[in-house]
């Protein structure tokens, strides 16, 4: 392999852009098209659509959109040249050796050095944990909470000395940059001068993102001291809202299962993974994030979260309530018996017990409520104290059916006046500036760009991509005359220009530089043609002929402009001839939607 845009090109051959999204986003046959939940926006019903024959992607509801590098990129938070390496590895595609052709090559390059740091201190905790006689409380610890040897050496599970120097000086033996080490988060740097381990004398569980590389680090402390957990900082690599530990090893099975279940501690993960259940992940010691809960419905829409039956378990789900429910994923919980953990839970009545739980999970409102009516106090304030909690909530529902459902059911459990509500969530509407509001302007609004109301334009292009060979015909004439989209201008004239020297219009993005010319570009590709093999010769003059009409105009104003009388008339008669010619108009034979879904 001699460049990078012929190792690109063999990549793009190879893989199969329905495959590679597939194995993130849940892609569904629809036509000539696949579709399937938006991974970078919030939606329920799938207008993220995937074309197998063009090899790219388009979001009909957010924009966002390209070929498979794109959706690599965005998807796992890379830049290109990281795009490329991992694709091309994935379809064994050797890559050339230079790398220093990219400007982000220091930013790259600062990664990878923090994967490999963290690596490096990965392998030191386990090692620790497994071999050192500074090791024994972590061994311990495992053992009293019956976690196996298979589990440590599968999640790669460690343990950090109680001491200010020991990664410090087992960093300082392998000769890494300290100050890399203190980025990714190892070490903390004292009075400028000194570094120290930020991670003493706890358990160590490493969180590895889709592509195994090491993250960051969760360290549990052994005793009651505080804080219980201490997490990597937010890094360059490391995001604490976007991660799930354990996604990596689960992925697959969430999948096959089309389920997954949430819990909130990494041992409480650990040990349901140790008894069989595969599909379960946790969060990062953080209350669930939308990002989180994007990523997970690419492999399914069912989800169930262990949430504790106390007050924080029943705020933590009333929070995550309207997260779940504005990505469409219907959401349970499970509550355990009082006083149990996962951990104690399956420990002492197995996993089939836990199966059991996980059938009988209520709806995560519905978990809500009766937990806040347990706890309510009786009388006015007890209802004012549990709609001022639920309003914020509801105001996060999006406006419509599903809100209505809710409120309607609360005011019914709850027995506060339904309408009471109602005025309640108007009141507060009306005190916030909202960008919800914007962004649902935005989608009912890019759904209204029917792409006929471009008439013209829209079909004159369609016709130049889907039959290539014409493309020669409307070179030398003055097309731009009969096209007013700026956008697809552009893109007309880059076709003009680079075909047929560059021979394949699958190419074209790549020159146009307006994101919005790429975004037409996409919905165009995406199309079917307007026009089947028998009428295009007909389109074809026919648009000749309207090229033909706007120059005769052109000149006919400037005919009369100059009072050039004899030149008038021959014009205007030329323009009669041609409407005359043209009474009948090739419809195009579009009477299916644009869209074949
Ligand atoms: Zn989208």
């Amino acid at each position: 392999m001699t460049n990078f845009s012929e190792a690109k090109e063999e990549v793009k051959k190879a893989a199969d852009i329905v495959e590679v999204i597939g194995q993130y986003v849940e892609l569904k046959k629809r036509g000539q098209n696949y579709v399937g939940l938006c991974p970078f926006h919030s939606e329920r019903s799938p207008s993220f659509t995937v074309n197998q024959n063009k090899q790219i992607y388009h979001c009909f509801g957010c924009g966002k959109g390209g070929d498979v590098f794109t959706f690599w990129m965005e998807y796992h938070n890379l830049d290109f040249p990281q795009s490329l390496k991992d694709l091309a590895e994935r379809y064994n595609i050797q890559l050339p050796q230079k790398r220093d052709l990219y400007a982000d090559k220091k930013k790259k390059e600062l990664k990878e050095q923090l994967f490999k740091i963290n690596d490096l201190a990965g392998r030191y905790f386990h090692n620790i944990l497994l071999k050192s006689a500074d090791g024994k409380p972590g061994r311990d610890y495992f053992s009293r909470r019956h976690i196996s040897q298979e589990t440590i050496s599968n999640f790669r599970l460690g343990y950090a000395v109680k001491r200010w120097d020991g990664l410090l000086n087992y960093l300082k033996s392998k000769n890494c940059f300290l100050d890399k080490a203190a980025t990714a988060g190892l070490l903390i740097l004292k009075n400028n001068k000194e570094y120290y381990d930020r991670f003493r004398g706890r358990i160590m569980f490493p969180i590895f993102d889709l592509n195994h590389h090491n993250i960051g680090f969760g360290g549990r402390i052994l005793d009651d001291s505080l804080p219980k957990y201490i997490n990597t900082p937010e890094t360059p690599i490391y995001h604490k809202g976007y991660y799930l530990y354990g996604l990596d090893s689960a992925f697959e099975n969430i999948r096959k299962r089309d389920l997954a279940i949430i819990v909130e501690g990494y041992m409480d993960m650990l040990v349901l993974r140790q008894h069989g259940i595969s599909n379960v992940i946790a969060t990062l010691g953080t209350a669930l994030t939308s990002d989180q809960i994007r990523r997970l419905k690419g492999y399914t829409k069912d989800v169930v979260v262990l949430f504790d039956p106390d007050d924080a378990g029943r705020k933590a789900a009333l929070k995550s309530f309207p997260l779940f429910l504005n990505e469409g994923i219907s959401a349970k919980v499970v509550v355990l018996p009082q006083g149990e953990d996962p951990d104690s839970f399956v420990n002492k009545h197995g996993s089939d017990a836990f199966k059991k739980l996980l059938e009988r999970a209520a709806p995560i409102f519905d978990f809500y409520l009766d937990q806040a009516l347990a706890n309510m106090d009786t009388g006015v304030d007890g209802q004012i104290k549990i709609l001022s909690e639920v309003l914020p909530v509801f105001m996060q529902l999006e406006q419509g059916a599903t809100r209505f459902l809710y409120v309607h059911r609360f005011a019914e459990k709850t027995g506060i006046n339904e309408a009471t509500v109602w005025e309640e969530l108007k009141h507060q509407e009306g005190k916030r500036t909202n960008e919800r509001d914007i962004s649902q302007l935005k989608s009912r609004f890019s759904e209204t760009q029917d792409p006929r109301k471009y008439g013209s334009d829209l079909q004159f292009i369609n016709l130049l991509l889907h039959y290539p060979e014409k493309i020669d015909t409307f070179r030398n004439q003055e097309w731009e005359l009969i096209v007013s989209d700026p956008e697809i201008i552009t893109i007309i004239k880059v076709i003009m220009e680079k075909f047929p020297s560059e021979g394949n219009l699958d190419r074209v993005e790549e020159f146009l530089d307006s994101p919005a010319a790429k975004e037409q570009l996409r919905v165009i590709l995406m199309s079917q043609p307007f026009y089947s093999e028998e009428s295009v010769g007909q389109a074809v003059s026919e648009f000749e002929k309207k090229i033909a009409k706007v120059k005769i105009s052109r000149s006919i104003r400037k005919a009369s402009a100059q009072g050039d009388m004899e030149m008038l008339n021959r014009l205007i008669r030329e323009k009669q001839d041609l409407d005359s010619n043209s009474k009948s108009v090739t419809k195009p034979k579009q009477d299916e939607k644009f869209l074949s879904n």
